[in-house]
Order: C-alpha cells, then sequence, then structure tokens
C-alpha cells in the first residue's frame, strides 16, 4: 500500500456532515459503511458547513471533515478557456465532488472554496440524467476529475464505477479523468472503453515529495499507467502545470527521460504540456492562505485576469519541455 492510501485510510474523518436530504440516498449509506468517523451531524443545506467565512482552508487541509449533499443545479459546466480542450467540441466538467484528499501546494481549489471539506454529491443519477439529455442531440468531451482526485478517493466513495459504466453506456460521451493516485485496482478486470480517458499528472520526483503531498510517488504512478496500457486504456500524460523550480532543466529533464522509458509514443493518446496559470482572483486568496510559498509568491504577470509567468520565461518553460517531449513523442499528440 502507498504512502498516499496508509495516510487515506489512517485518518480517520472527525465529523461527518450530512444534509437532511442526502440521507435519503442509498449511496450516502453505501459510503458511510466505509467510513470511520466520530460524529454524524445533520444539516440542512451543505452550504452552512462548507461556505462559512470564518473558515482556514489551510488548516482544515491537515485534517478534512466529509459532507455528503444533494447538489441542486449546475450539473456541468463549460470547459474554462484556461483549460486544454484537446480539440474536442462540447467541452464541459462537472464536478461530483469537491474537494481532494491530496494536499498540493499549487492546487487552486484553495483559491475557489474557503472550505477544504470534502463534498460528496449523492444525487450523481441527476447529473447523469442532465448529460443523457445531452447527448441525445450532441457529443460531449467531460472531464470529471477537476474539482478532487477521483481515483484517489475511489476506494470511499466507488464514483470511479458509476462514471465508467455510464460512460459504457453512451457512445458519443468521451471523459477524461485526471489524476495523481496509483490507485489502478478498479481499473482491472473492465471492458476496455477508449471513450474514458486515463490523464496523469507527471511531475518531477523531488517536487512531488515537497510540492504534492500524500499523491503518489512519480515511479508508482508511471507503473500504474504502464499498467492500465497494457489493459489497452487510453492514456493522456500531463506535464501540467510545469512549475518554474531550482534546476529546471534537470529536473524536469530526468522527469520526461523517466517517463519515457516506461511509456512509448505508441502506447498514448496524447501529450498536455502547460505551465501555472491561474485566475486573479483565485491566486489572491492562494497566497492569503500560503504566504510561505515559493510557488505561490512567485512575481507572476497577470494578462486579461490570468497570472501566469512573463511571456518570455512560458516560452522557454514550454519549448524546453516541449523539445525533450518530442524525442519521444509524435508532433500530432503534443497539445500546448
Ligand atoms: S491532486 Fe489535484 S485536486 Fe488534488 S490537491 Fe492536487 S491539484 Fe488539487
Amino acid at each position: 500500500m502507498n504512502s498516499s492510501k496508509k495516510k487515506l485510510w489512517n485518518n480517520f474523518f472527525s465529523h461527518v456532515y450530512v444534509e437532511r436530504d442526502a440521507y435519503d440516498y442509498s449511496l450516502t449509506r453505501e459510503i458511510l459503511s466505509k467510513l470511520r468517523y466520530r460524529e454524524i451531524i445533520e444539516i440542512n443545506d451543505y452550504k452552512s458547513a462548507f461556505s462559512k467565512n470564518n473558515q482556514n482552508f489551510r488548516i482544515q487541509k491537515n485534517s478534512p471533515n466529509i459532507i455528503f449533499a444533494v447538489k441542486k443545479e449546475n450539473y456541468i459546466y463549460k470547459g474554462a478557456k484556461v483549460c486544454e480542450s484537446f480539440g474536442n467540441d462540447n467541452f464541459y466538467y462537472t464536478s461530483s465532488i469537491v474537494n481532494c484528499i491530496y494536499n498540493c501546494e499549487y492546487c487552486y481549489l484553495q483559491g475557489v472554496y474557503t472550505s477544504a471539506n470534502i463534498v460528496i454529491f449523492v444525487n450523481i443519477e441527476d447529473m447523469f440524467n442532465e448529460i443523457t439529455n445531452f447527448l441525445k442531440n450532441d457529443s460531449m468531451y467531460l472531464c470529471i476529475s477537476y474539482d478532487t482526485d477521483m481515483l484517489g478517493l475511489n476506494n470511499i466513495t466507488g464514483f470511479i464505477e458509476k462514471w465508467y459504466g455510464f460512460a459504457e453506456k453512451n457512445k458519443n460521451l468521451t471523459i477524461e479523468l485526471r489524476t495523481k493516485s496509483d490507485n489502478i485496482a478498479v481499473l482491472r478486470n473492465k471492458n476496455i472503453n477508449k471513450n474514458f480517458i486515463l490523464a496523469w499528472t507527471l511531475s518531477p520526483e523531488n517536487f512531488i515529495k515537497e510540492h504534492e503531498l500524500l499523491t503518489a510517488k512519480l515511479e508508482n504512478r508511471l507503473k500504474a499507467i504502464k499498467e492500465v496500457i497494457s489493459l489497452g486504456y487510453s492514456v493522456r500524460i500531463c506535464f501540467d502545470p510545469i512549475i518554474y523550480i531550482k534546476n529546471f532543466e534537470e529536473e524536469y529533464g530526468d522527469l520526461i527521460e523517466q517517463t519515457f522509458s516506461y511509456i512509448k509514443n505508441s502506447d498514448i493518446l496524447d501529450v498536455s504540456i502547460g505551465t501555472f496559470r491561474i485566475s486573479k482572483e483565485y491566486l489572491k486568496r492562494m497566497r492569503k492562505n500560503m504566504e510561505d510559498s515559493s510557488i505561490l509568491m512567485y512575481p507572476f504577470t497577470c494578462v486579461d485576469g490570468v497570472y501566469s509567468y512573463s511571456e518570455e520565461r512560458n516560452l522557454y518553460m514550454i519549448n524546453y519541455v516541449k523539445n525533450l517531449v518530442l524525442r519521444h513523442v509524435n508532433d500530432n499528440k503534443v497539445y500546448i
């Protein structure tokens, strides 16, 4: 068992909040039966436990609670401009879970939410219904793991099985599951659906140790990738976000060499490369929580409300990584 899983299963959740309406869902009972907790608190509206202003995301992150809720509206959202659509039309994302068991220093969720508590929306069937209605007229490209790491949390939620089953029934739906986990047991023994894309974010090992706390080690992510490739899955590699760190060239050089010692061009669907970028409002909140973060306190440049490295620095970082990737992967598979 890797360290991230050990941490998750050794750590029980001190408080579990359950919206009154959420009690009626069998999924709530199913997930509750897998949790260890000190106390259940019934609430009327999950926002009373989640959206309070006097919370500290960073402190809660050390010991998050779980909230069961029923999502009332906004089941799917249009993909943001700063996110890659990989040439797909009708790019959407959905949040059946909000917040994450991992603790990445640069995670944008700490800029979006005031709470690090994990919200599980148990009316997943309502999301499926809305997507099914959309699919009657059009295809959809849907990212399901932007606001969490769904694979990392799957031992509790079982949501991967539900999304996988839903994707199998809808041939004009392409799903992307993004992860930093190696928790792939759920992906074994399935009928392979090439439209269910497994996308791994990869970072240099030293960076993972210091800044992507509780996530799977690089080597373990690569072993997981190799295994799912052998099972026949569509796999995407994401060098995104690239962060300007000490010994940037050496660290990212080693990362790319190590990655492609495990994976061949023909094994993967594509590669995504992108530097750290974040909306102005989110960065403001993140910096307030993490004044000691060298990643977040970098003097970024703001263009059209989005902070990133200067144009020159961005170009250098992207070209450096891209040129190394192109030694192993065909140009037409690389998205920037
Ligand atoms: S794995 Fe993703 S969602 Fe989870 S903390 Fe890291 S950046 Fe945030």
